[in-house]
């Protein structure tokens, strides 16, 4: 099985990520964590290209092309060969981010963003995808309180994480099959049983 976090700055996913692999691996599952951007050899040298560089040191499509490419790589070298040796991998971050910043909170658009997942994936998509959501303000208050607002992201302006929130929910929306909005703004041990709530109803673990 193959489950997704996602969200905006200071979501609080890192976290939720190994509570999430533990409670799998105390039902017996063998879980991989993992991440994106990066999350493969490959993929973490492009993800050194990408969050070490400058702002604007990329347009909108070459990053969103970038991303792209270390998810292709991440998929070959790690996720598929995990889930096809039958364990359940749980990744922080996929393609729904890819969407999210540079298709809306870049202003690439939806079609351009999907085509370009569909070319390098063909289709592939996660069992499921928990969608950590809390205002704006909240997220970020709390990513500069853990890294002290040295993310590059965490410097855009405002209306920027406005557009994420808002381009986060509507995928979530577009799509209810496949994705759940988890409240984020609650404490940790809150949001933790939404999310086990949820992977028991939807995966049946
Ligand atoms: O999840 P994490 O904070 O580790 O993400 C690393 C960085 O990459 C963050 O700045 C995030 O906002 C950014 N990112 C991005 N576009 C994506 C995925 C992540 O700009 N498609």
């Amino acid at each position: 099985r193959f489950i997704t976090l996602e969200g905006g700055e200071g979501a609080g996913k890192s976290t939720q990520i190994r509570l999430l692999a533990d409670a799998l691996a105390a039902c017996g599952k063998t879980v991989v964590p993992t991440r994106e951007p990066g999350g493969s050899p490959g993929a973490e040298d492009i993800r050194g290209l990408l969050v070490s560089g400058e702002t604007g040191r990329w347009s909108p499509v070459t990053e969103a092309l970038l991303h792209t490419a270390a998810r292709r790589d991440h998929l070959e070298r790690t996720v598929w060969p995990a889930l096809e040796a039958g364990h359940w991998v749980v990744c922080d971050r996929f393609f729904d981010s890819t969407m999210a910043y540079q298709g809306y909170g870049l202003g690439l658009g939806r079609e351009l963003v999907a085509t370009l997942q569909e070319a390098a994936l063909g289709g592939f998509r996660p069992d499921l995808t928990l969608i950590l959501d809390l205002p704006v303000e909240d997220g970020l208050a709390r990513a500069a309180a853990r890294r002290g607002g040295e993310d590059r992201y965490e410097r855009m302006d405002i209306a920027f994480h406005h557009r994420l929130r808002a381009g986060f929910l509507d995928i979530a929306a577009r799509d209810p099959e496949r994705c759940v909005v988890i409240d984020a703004a609650h404490p940790v041990e809150a949001v933790q049983a939404a999310i086990l709530d949820c992977v028991t109803r939807r995966l049946g673990v």
